[in-house]
């Protein structure tokens, strides 16, 4: 399998050369050349497999230049009950009503993001070593993505991870997640300022490039296409888990931020899925709900971007999107670079009225809603009465947003991208209790912590990395 850029400006790599970079050279996302697809035979042999033998045939259909012994070993050391819970994975729990829920927040930080971060660890280790290379892999978090991170890189032969946060500003349940990491190739570091100057500091480093060579700077955010890999595979999981044949459609709801989630869904229906409808649920901040309803697409600024209790939604453009605008063209990276050079002069282009919008509906199959503090409350207080189930706020969004999509005879399976113990103070305020805990979390704020503190300021956080080569 070979991946080009969604605006023309790359030759053709194999899967290893794509996995460790960000952006393609040309500014845009790399994608595959051709759409893998999936036979009626294959998928009969599908629905018996086990998570992780299932995980093998669609990684390997994907990769193309690691065989598939190897991709077994991967996805057997990756997707077991030692670091998901249960040999199941992803179970499927049924809400009523023709509601699912698809459980994807059982491994270690407790999110969805495990589920392709973990591979994602095991993978690096894999190619870093064949290729007698290291990486030195630097975020900036807010919570979710870096903990996710941190616990899937944790004692990785060749990686090393430099994680910056804002000093006590996140909860202390987050903060304990992350800071209690011992491991030596782990290094957590809490900047005197806000998220968006941690992110600023990100930014400034990777983009000097002597800097950015000689440490092998990398980033594992949303936009890494072994990712979307990664989170095809649930979809078809939870498809035949909630069926009994290949001839039935299940639909899904996908509480979204930067659009890598759901657009895993939209690669699995264009594989063959039997996908009916891929609904995605916004927050307050509904950039995406805002385009599949009226074809408009305006980028808002961070002054724009709501802080909402469904914090990991809160994003003010979707870093994916551009993969399913380079889809709904048909393949025109043409017209793609256009639309984003457009993007980027006026924050914003509308295709109402045009064959490309209409697409994303009719063939594509996509809809849209979004859900406000009250009823992400809501939900949570309903979900616990109905179904004596506690969720969080993020899954609530979803929720919410799928009910007026439920059609008679197909399933609606939403995803559930974190576990409540994450995001306690929302939980309060709509239950009056505290958010149940996994009992290896039970004490967690009293571990002894490790982390640095750093001013905010690209020159410190340049030293500190050069000081601990
Ligand atoms: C990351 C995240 C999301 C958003 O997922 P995208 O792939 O960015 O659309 C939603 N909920 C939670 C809890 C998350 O951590």
């Amino acid at each position: 399998m070979n991946y080009v850029s969604t605006r023309g400006g790359m030759a053709p790599r194999a899967f290893t050369e794509i996995l460790l970079e960000g952006l393609a050279p040309d500014g845009g996302l790399v994608v595959p050349h051709s759409m893998a697809r999936v036979s009626l035979a294959e998928l009969e042999i599908w629905r018996s497999l086990g998570y992780a033998d299932l995980a093998t045939e669609i990684m390997n259909k994907f990769v193309g230049d690691i065989d598939r012994d190897q991709l077994r070993l991967l996805a057997h050391a990756t997707y077991n009950a030692e670091n998901f819970g249960s040999d199941e994975i992803t179970p499927l729990r049924e809400l009523g009503g023709g509601l699912y829920l698809l459980g994807l927040s059982n491994g270690p930080s407790l999110a969805f993001k495990d589920i392709a971060m973990q591979w994602l660890g095991r993978l690096f280790e894999h190619v870093l070593a064949a290729r007698d290379e290291r990486l030195t892999i630097l975020g900036a978090t807010s919570g979710d993505t870096g903990s996710a991170a941190e616990y899937a890189m944790r004692g990785r032969a060749g990686v090393r991870v430099f994680m910056l946060s804002p000093l006590g500003r996140m909860s202390a349940f987050q903060t304990a997640q992350m800071y209690s990491l011992t491991d030596r190739n782990i290094f957590n570091i809490a900047i005197e300022g806000v998220f968006d100057q941690a992110q600023d500091i990100v930014k400034e480093l990777s983009s000097d490039a002597e800097f950015k060579t000689s440490e092998h700077l990398a980033t594992v955010n949303s936009i890494n296409w072994a990712r979307i890999v990664a989170q095809v595979v649930y979809y078809f999981r939870g498809y035949f888990l909630a069926t009994r044949s290949n001839d039935e459609q299940v639909s899904f709801t996908v509480p979204s931020g930067n659009f890598g989630n759901i657009y895993s869904g939209h690669i699995a229906r264009l594989m063959g899925l039997p996908i009916d409808r891929l609904v995605c649920a916004t927050n307050e901040n509904d950039v995406l709900y805002e385009f599949f309803t009226t074809g408009q697409y305006r980028m808002r600024t961070a002054a724009q971007t709501e802080q909402t209790s469904s914090p990991s939604m809160d994003i003010s453009r979707a870093s994916n999107f551009e993969r399913l605008v380079f889809d709904l063209f048909d393949g025109d990276s043409l017209r793609v670079a256009q639309l984003w050079d457009r993007l980027a002069l006026e924050g914003s282009f509308d295709l109402a009225g045009t064959v490309e919008f209409a697409r994303a509906r009719d063939e594509f199959g996509f809809a849209a809603g979004h859900s406000t503090h009250a009823e992400r409350i809501e939900t949570i207080r309903r979900v616990d009465a109905e179904c004596g189930l506690v969720i969080d706020p993020h899954t609530a969004d979803g929720i919410t947003v799928a009910r007026p999509f439920c059609r008679p005879g197909v399933p609606m399976i939403v995803l559930e991208t974190a576990l409540p113990a994450k995001f306690s103070t929302t939980i309060e305020e709509a239950l009056g209790r505290e958010a149940p805990r996994p009992a290896a979390f039970e004490g967690i704020e009293s571990l002894p912590q490790r982390f640095s503190v750093l001013p905010a300021s690209a020159w410190a956080v340049r030293e500190f990395i050069v000081s601990q080569a």
